[in-house]
């Protein structure tokens, strides 16, 4: 390689791509290309997402109630990201969420469906109508944590006329189960020899705790770079308002495990956020926290002066978003991006890009200049792991997905964010939409992960901080790119093409 790159400079540093004044969006750039010296697979993508949290994939999903419950910051930490769970609910129910997720244990569920020998064959069936399967534990009182009696399957029902039949008639006592502790392979021996379909697994007093699903057998591989904290549990965010009677919600949260709180606010330069900052600092230094949004120098400085451990950065770019068209106020997101990242570097804070992500080369583009990771509500929404259940629109498979100040989201309580709940007039900033089925997240993240890892390739870099380095001193090229360049540079000119599974961005 010609390292002598004074001589061969080509395109534009960061600095001179984004000089003031101009607001530069992803699609406003493209990054020249570097030089190659590894395989792709070698690329490492671990990042810091907060000033303390450090995890192996730049994902992040966004506190939104069509995004992020438990399901999804589950397998978004088994695959090395990390979730922030809404708060568009009750305290309890979010609190709930984030026990799910710290309670997770990969192959166990945690959370069996159980009925009492008192419920009838009929709930059996609505119980298989509504979540798909129909081996269901009967406990004492059909609950968790109560004395297991037997257990309900197919077979023991099949052939049953009369639905009505309580189940103490027909279910199953002959159980095999395992004990509370036992490791996942020793659980799956047992499943795989007893030949059943559901092993439950129950502590000294016979209660039941989990429960381990044959069919899940397949599904149950390790997730290696899975985010754990130091008790081996998954990582998870969650969200909380600046109001101050969230602050009863930080309480709950923290107590319940809660790694990360994030202050959600469209518009995060405000007196209400910094008292929560302080507050959320004194009494839980323990626990990170997430600041923002910001866009601008002036807000980054004040929210790293009162302590952020992480700035979210962005206003307007998000796909459901119509802040800057009914608010006048924003900043095209590669401009925010490049401006508070650099200036949050010295400071020895992460940024966390949120908004405006639709396809790998956006997640490369917002780290190339100066995000530790990106916070995705389009991105994650419509997979198996959102929020919400799949339906037709069109002859599409579909999901809901909706900004957090749509009228529908404010009326479920979602103003919160944008200081608006209560209110008897709304002015929406969010639209509320659908987005086409994705698949599963178990088969996502790893096109997401081996896309990025190309791109870091084609780059020249093969770290998030090594990409930094070489941004900031100049070494990293970019070039604008005029709407003719845009147009050149996805498809054209033909008369019919099928797009890959998960789009072309
Ligand atoms: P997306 O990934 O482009 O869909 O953008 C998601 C981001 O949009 C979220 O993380 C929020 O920062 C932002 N957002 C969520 N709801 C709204 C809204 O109703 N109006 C404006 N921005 C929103």
């Amino acid at each position: 390689m010609n390292t002598d790159i004074t001589d061969c400079l080509d395109g534009l540093s960061g600095e001179e791509l984004f000089e003031r004044g101009r607001g530069i969006t992803y699609d406003d750039l493209v990054i020249l290309p570097g030089y190659i010296d590894f395989d792709y697979n070698d690329a490492n993508l671990e990042t810091r997402v907060t000033r303390n949290i450090k995890i192996k994939r730049p994902f992040v999903s966004s506190p939104m109630d069509t995004v992020t419950e438990s399901k999804m910051a589950i397998y978004l930490a088994l695959q090395g990201g990390i979730g922030f769970i809404h708060y568009n609910n009750k305290i309890e129910e979010q609190v709930n969420e984030v026990r799910k997720v710290k309670r997770f244990e990969n192959g166990f569920i945690t959370d069996p469906v159980a009925l009492s020998p008192r419920h009838t064959i009929r709930d059996v069936d609505n119980i298989k109508a509504s979540h798909g399967f129909s081996g269901v534990p009967i406990t004492e009182d059909g609950t968790l944590n109560s004395r297991l009696v037997g257990i309900v399957t197919n077979r023991d029902i099949d052939f049953e006329k009369d639905r009505s039949k309580p189940l103490s008639s027909v279910m199953s006592t002959d159980l095999i189960t395992v004990n509370q502790g036992c490791t996942l392979s020793e659980a799956n021996k047992v499943l795989k020899q007893s030949k059943k379909g559901k092993l439950p697994v129950v502590d000294d007093r016979f209660r039941l705790v989990s429960l381990v699903a044959r069919r899940d057998l397949i599904k149950n591989k390790d997730f290696p770079e899975s985010s754990k904290d130091i008790h081996k549990q998954l990582l998870v965010g969650a969200a909380v308002s600046t109001r101050n009677e969230d602050r009863d919600r930080a309480d709950a949260l923290a107590k319940a495990g809660v790694n990360v709180l994030l202050i959600d606010a469209a518009q995060g330069n405000s007196i209400y956020q910094e008292s929560m900052l302080a507050y959320l600092k004194e009494n839980y230094p323990e626990v990170e926290v997430v600041a923002g949004n910001v866009v601008t120098l002036r807000q980054c400085q004040n929210l790293v002066e009162a302590g952020a451990d992480a700035l979210r950065v962005g206003m307007g770019p998000g796909s459901i978003c119509i802040t800057q068209n009914m608010m006048a106020v924003g900043r095209a997101q590669g401009s925010a991006v490049f401006q508070c990242a650099r200036y949050a570097r010295e400071k020895g804070v992460p940024v966390i890009a949120d908004g405006g992500i639709s396809g790998i080369g956006q997640v490369a583009k917002a780290l190339s200049v100066g995000a530790s990771a990106v916070m995705m509500g389009y991105m994650l929404a419509g997979t198996a792991e959102s929020p919400g259940e799949y339906f037709y629109e069109n002859g599409i498979k579909v999901k809901r997905y909706r900004g957090m100040a749509s009228l529908e989201a404010m009326e479920a309580g979602g103003g919160k964010r944008y200081f608006m709940e209560n209110e008897a007039i709304r002015v929406p900033q969010g639209v509320s939409g659908t987005v086409v089925d994705k698949g599963s997240l178990v088969e996502y993240i790893p096109y997401l992960t081996k896309g990025l890892k190309q791109a870091f390739q084609d780059m020249g870099y093969r770290d998030v901080p090594s990409l930094h380095e070489a941004l900031y001193s100049g070494e990293l090229r970019f070039e604008r790119r005029s709407p003719a360049s845009q147009a050149e540079g996805t498809v054209h000119s033909l008369y019919s093409y099928r797009e890959p599974k998960f789009g072309i961005k």
